[in-house]
């Protein structure tokens, strides 16, 4: 902020519905009091986030040269998540997993008691996360043997991203491969314990 407000208040940028419902909640509960930005410092702040845009776009191309491409790009992806402890930090702090059933926990698919697991540990993280990633790195900020994991799946979900043209966090459009409501689809799991979203055997 910049004049008068200048250390005393924040900036705060309504993006959709549902935030300015929960800007308008706080501010009728006496939480928040608000007024309109000075277009001065519109302006600056335009300019700053434009400059950590492509302070971030710089990082990006980095990072995702330090992964390589195809079969090099696996192959550094095998070999990051062959430290893994199985601690399950990033599925539990990742705001997109919610299945109650983890097919990480079945034994089916990844064998009780085996540290490292195989790769169908990490498998079934990217195919259930990787279109919804939103890159907020929980799940590489928390991991106890530091691999890169927001990484891989950030640049699995700008290739799909490419394909598909889904954004997400900020597109609820189609194109989607299947679209589910949080609260409903967290009810229905936790009255039938499934996580079958769709009966393909039907
Ligand atoms: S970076 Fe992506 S996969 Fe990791 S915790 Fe955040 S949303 Fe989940
Ligand atoms: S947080 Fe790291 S060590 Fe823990 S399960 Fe995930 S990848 Fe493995």
């Amino acid at each position: 902020m910049i004049g008068d407000k200048a250390g005393k208040a924040t900036f705060v940028e309504v993006c959709s519905d549902k935030g300015a419902g929960i800007l308008d909640q706080a501010v009728k509960a006496g939480a928040l009091k608000t007024e309109p930005a000075d277009p001065k410092g519109v302006e600056m702040r335009g300019k700053v986030e434009n400059a950590m845009l492509k302070l971030g776009d710089k990082w990006r191309e980095k990072d995702f040269a330090s992964l390589g491409t195809g079969r090099e790009r696996l192959k550094k992806i095998l070999a990051d998540t062959s430290r893994c402890i199985k601690c399950y930090s990033c599925i539990e702090n990742c705001p997109i997993c919610y299945c109650v059933e983890c097919s990480t926990k079945k034994p089916h698919f990844v064998t009780p008691g085996q540290v490292p697991p195989s790769f169908m540990f990490h498998l079934i993280r990217f195919a259930h996360i990787a279109d919804s990633c939103i890159n907020c790195g929980q799940c590489q900020e928390l991991c106890a043997m530091d691999i890169p994991n927001s990484l891989h799946m950030h640049a699995q979900q700008v290739e799909l991203e490419k394909m598909f043209g889904h954004v997400p966090g900020v597109d609820m459009k189609l194109p989607l491969l299947a679209l589910v409501e949080e609260r409903e689809e967290r009810d229905r799991l936790a009255a039938t314990g499934s996580d079958q979203i769709f009966n393909i055997f039907k």
